[in-house]
């Protein structure tokens, strides 16, 4: 592909915080962004150069915003897999179809991860109550039942502690199509932010560690406290998969790191998200360069940029009304916000984070609050 250069066109499928902060960045590097979503509240939109709002499923208006743009990207995984389709007969799409198509359902997920050899929790499809039963049995208890699709923040799921709750358990998540995952006792849940450029090249950020309130990310911890072996090992599965998918952008994966056994300590990867991460936003602050502008700068295939750490740091969410909180932090040194312009502060939205800078290997020890 030719280079998408300083003054070119991106496209960004989806209207939220991501879009938002990724046309941030474009904008920094002299690209200009057009957001399409349907919403009528689109935070990128506000800092965007161009905006359609629009159907996913509007043929017409995919096919005016592909042609008006060098290359489409989006922020959220749930595209239809039709959407995609119509945009790349038009153009480029970053990442492309096998990513989007493997991240956004659960059982080709864990089954593409296990086909390549990286552990999961044990895992079964179920299409029906009988399977479930069936599962249940073969994967025992405690488990997860989780929807194929559209899960995120915990919605979906459904926790089975014994045989007898699986039929509840069912109902609960609308009796969709699921899988059901052994429950992993994990020590830590942790996340890779990797990215890869056009010619496979791929850099990852340092792996962090994730603590979460209420089944949302209330915070990052950047970096993880981990061996060496652990951190390179996470790191080299996150690149790994995003060979495999033949990946062009930045990628989350989140792993859960199991507690030692005979001296062994394993990962293992919950899920992988085809997008710029929430676990990454602290690489605004504390990195030569940020997720945003590493993934504009794979999807424009320019080289990637250095995702060094010149600072530890802390990334808080501000959750719904914790963004009241917004001038105490301003008024903190060492400590920068973004607020993403939304009205509404809504229970459980996502409308802000601050992240708190320490010198290298000066972070103070953090504890779930
Ligand atoms: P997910 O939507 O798959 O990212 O799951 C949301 C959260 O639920 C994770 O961040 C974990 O805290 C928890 N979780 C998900 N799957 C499992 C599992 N198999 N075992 C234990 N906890 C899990």
């Amino acid at each position: 592909m030719s280079v998408v250069g300083p003054g070119g066109r991106i496209g960004i499928l989806g209207g939220g915080q991501l879009g938002r902060m990724l046309a941030v960045a474009a904008a920094e590097l002299g690209l200009r962004v057009h957001i399409y979503c349907p919403d009528k509240e689109a935070p990128a939109a506000e800092v965007a150069a161009g905006f359609t709002r629009a159907e996913y499923e509007d043929e017409a208006a995919l096919t005016r915003f592909a042609e008006s743009v060098d290359v489409v990207t989006y922020e959220f995984e749930n595209v239809p897999a039709e959407t995609a389709r119509i945009l790349s007969d038009h153009g480029i799409v970053r990442p492309g179809p096998l990513a989007l198509a493997t991240a956004q359902d659960r059982h080709v997920e864990k089954s593409f991860l296990k086909a390549q050899g990286i552990a999961t929790a044990p895992f079964a499809d179920v299409a029906s109550e009988a399977d479930l039963m069936v599962a249940v049995e073969s994967i025992g208890v405690p488990s997860v039942l989780k929807t194929r699709r559209f899960g995120y923040d915990g919605k979906g799921q459904a926790k089975i502690v014994s045989p007898g709750d699986a039929a509840a358990a069912y109902a609960e998540i609308g009796r969709a199509p699921a899988i059901l995952e052994g429950f992993v006792n994990f020590e830590r849940e942790i996340s890779v932010v990797v990215a890869r450029g056009e010619n496979g090249e791929t850099a990852a950020y340092d792996p962090v560690e994730n603590i979460h309130k209420n089944h949302i990310l209330d915070r990052t911890l950047a970096p993880a406290c981990l061996p060496k072996a652990i951190a390179d090992e996470a790191c080299a599965i996150a690149a790994r998969i995003a060979k495999e998918l033949d990946y062009v952008g930045v990628m989350g994966v989140e792993m859960f790191l199991l507690p030692e056994q005979g001296n062994k300590r394993r990962l293992v990867v919950n899920e992988i998200a085809p997008r710029v991460h929430n676990s990454g936003h602290w690489t605004m602050d504390a990195c030569t360069v940020s997720q945003f502008e590493q993934h504009v700068r794979a999807i424009c295939g320019w080289p990637l940029g250095n995702p060094k750490r010149h600072s530890d740091a802390v990334m808080t969410n501000l959750i719904g009304d914790e963004v009241e909180s917004w001038k105490t932090l301003a008024a903190e040194p060492d400590t920068v916000i973004h607020l993403y312009g939304k009205a509404d502060a809504r229970p459980g939205r996502k409308m802000g984070h601050a992240t708190r800078l320490y010198p290298l290997g000066k972070r103070p020890p953090v504890t779930p609050s």
